[in-house]
């Protein structure tokens, strides 16, 4: 089950580090769960699901064009892409988790981050294990 490509470099694998830089933890596409998120936070009951901008057809970014030839081969793709996106976030909703998405783009640019982080921590106050001090300092 060993791949061999550069993986390292994935929009998935800096996200993972990242997180796991933090201090979060997690695992891996997890099967049971419909849409088989990326990241799966179980004792915070989140999903994270890392979309490339173009097959997951990410609004108003340049990332997802329109391909000019086969238009209808695509636009089909892209609905049933959509669709099952829907399904699964819908089905993951209703069985109490939160879902986050980050898209490849915003991954490239490092904008991800930070916001993903503070919808984190805020998660975590809201879960309220200790009451924990909210002068945590960002390095
Ligand atoms: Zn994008």
């Amino acid at each position: 089950m060993q791949r061999v490509r550069g993986v390292d470099t994935t929009p998935e694998m800096a996200v993972r580090r990242a997180l796991h830089a933090h201090g979060y933890r997690f695992r891996l596409h997890d099967r049971t769960l419909m849409g088989r998120p990326d990241i799966v936070m179980k004792s915070r009951r989140t999903v994270i699901f890392i979309h490339g901008c173009f097959w997951h057809r990410h609004q108003g970014c340049r990332f997802a064009s329109n391909p000019k030839t086969r238009q209808e081969f695509w636009q089909t793709k892209f609905r049933s892409n959509i669709a099952r996106d829907q399904r699964a976030y819908s089905d993951l909703a209703a069985r109490g988790w939160t879902i986050h998405v980050v898209w490849e783009c915003e991954v490239k640019q490092g904008t991800y981050l930070q916001p993903l982080l503070t919808v984190l921590e805020q998660q975590s106050v809201s879960i309220g294990k200790s009451s924990s001090p909210a002068h945590k300092q960002e390095s």
